[in-house]
């Protein structure tokens, strides 16, 4: 599809259309990567952050409590993946630079003897060298969205970093990066070289986001030859500059992506047509919009992975990118039980194995 074609289907609104796109897209999702819908164990490590995302709950200006797990804790986490049958683990954090290089290395290289898991790490723009030692501790996957392809409006939304007293972190400059480097497609190249399975993505309905900006990051997609894409609603957090209305970047009304469930649906459909043999999650953001339904919707309009959350409660309520996060009050345990129900109702199976891109 040609970048008009892209915009042309994401400003489409007649359903009869768009339920021939989700048919579409569902059947490329079959032919490509099958029934199995893969579960990757979510275990936020740290909502500890440097930066000052405009959109995002855990910016370091947040007075929010902050946590950061212990190696054992980690691992804990890890082993119950095994036991849940997951394939996968996903280590997420802010950009705090106190998970260190060390701390993370340790880690993977435990994980990896212990375990048959995959590891896949989110931990945002981190430096060569430390995507290097993770990638040779045997890291398998790194999730890195770069949220817009729209370069002005990505470095309206992330500022320098923050120099707010409360963010108990070391600057940026002091682990390998210069201060407000920010150059995330360069990173996603980094790591393609480096042999990572390499995931990034987009948020929908950015204020200032325009539908040619976004059909332009669905053929970045492609060009990126991403092994992973995950796509969620933007959600607004009253708290952030973004959210709050203080930063309100101009765009003219008939461009604006909206933010929503309809918006995200069209392209998870979108991507899965532009790259058949990707992995790309029902997010975590969609379930939040639409609790019923959203996750289903969205396996059945394109996507192939689910991410449940592992975080120990008593952290997971503190990991709040955005408000009124789903699943924040269930446990782990619950989470794999009603996921899995979920699953069955639409007629598909639970993905055995690591679920890597084939
Ligand atoms: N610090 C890591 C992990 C961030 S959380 C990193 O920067 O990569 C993972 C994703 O959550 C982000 O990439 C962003 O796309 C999404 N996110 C953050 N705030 C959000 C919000 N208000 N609404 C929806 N998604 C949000």
């Amino acid at each position: 599809m040609r970048i008009e074609e892209i915009e042309f289907w994401l400003r489409e609104q007649n359903a009869q259309k768009l339920a021939e796109l989700y048919k579409n897209a569902d059947l490329i999702r079959k032919e490509n990567v099958g029934d199995a819908v893969h579960l990757r164990g979510l275990i936020e490590i740290s909502n500890y952050c440097t930066r000052a995302c405009a959109y995002c709950g855990l910016n370091c200006d947040q007075s929010i409590t902050r946590y950061r797990m212990s190696h054992d804790e980690i691992i804990k986490c890890a082993k119950e993946a095994v036991e849940f049958g997951y394939g996968t683990v996903v280590l997420q954090a802010g950009e705090d630079p106190r998970v260190t290089q060390d701390f993370i290395a340790k880690i993977i290289k435990e994980i990896k003897v212990e375990t048959d898991l995959a590891v896949t790490l989110s931990l945002g723009e981190r430096s060569f060298d430390e995507l290097k030692a993770w990638k040779m501790a045997g890291a398998d996957r790194y999730l890195l969205r770069f949220e817009t392809s729209d370069k002005k409006l990505f470095n309206l939304i992330h500022p320098a970093d923050c120099s707010a007293s409360s963010c108990d972190s070391t600057p940026t400059s002091s682990r390998g990066l210069t201060a407000g480097s920010r150059d995330r497609i360069a990173i996603l190249k980094e790591l393609k070289q480096l042999g990572y399975e390499t995931g990034s993505g987009v948020m929908l309905g950015i204020p200032g986001q325009t539908y040619q900006s976004l059909a332009n990051d669905i053929i970045l997609f492609t060009k990126l030859d991403l092994d992973m894409i995950g796509i969620g609603p933007y959600i607004k957090d009253p708290n952030t500059p973004l959210g709050s209305g203080a930063l309100a970047p101009y765009v003219n009304a008939e461009d604006q992506v909206p933010s929503g469930e309809n918006i995200t649906y069209k392209a998870v459909a979108l991507t899965r047509i532009m790259r058949p043999d990707a992995n790309i999650p029902a997010t975590s953001a969609l379930a939040t919009i639409n609790k019923a339904n959203g996750r289903e919707l969205a396996l059945m309009r394109g996507a192939n992975v689910v991410m449940p959350n592992l975080t120990p409660l008593q952290y997971r309520q503190h990991y709040t990118i955005y408000p009124d996060k789903a699943c924040i009050n269930e446990t782990a345990d619950m989470c794999k039980d009603c996921l899995a129900a979920r699953i069955a109702t639409i007629g598909r199976t639970i993905g055995k194995g690591q679920g890597g891109r084939k």
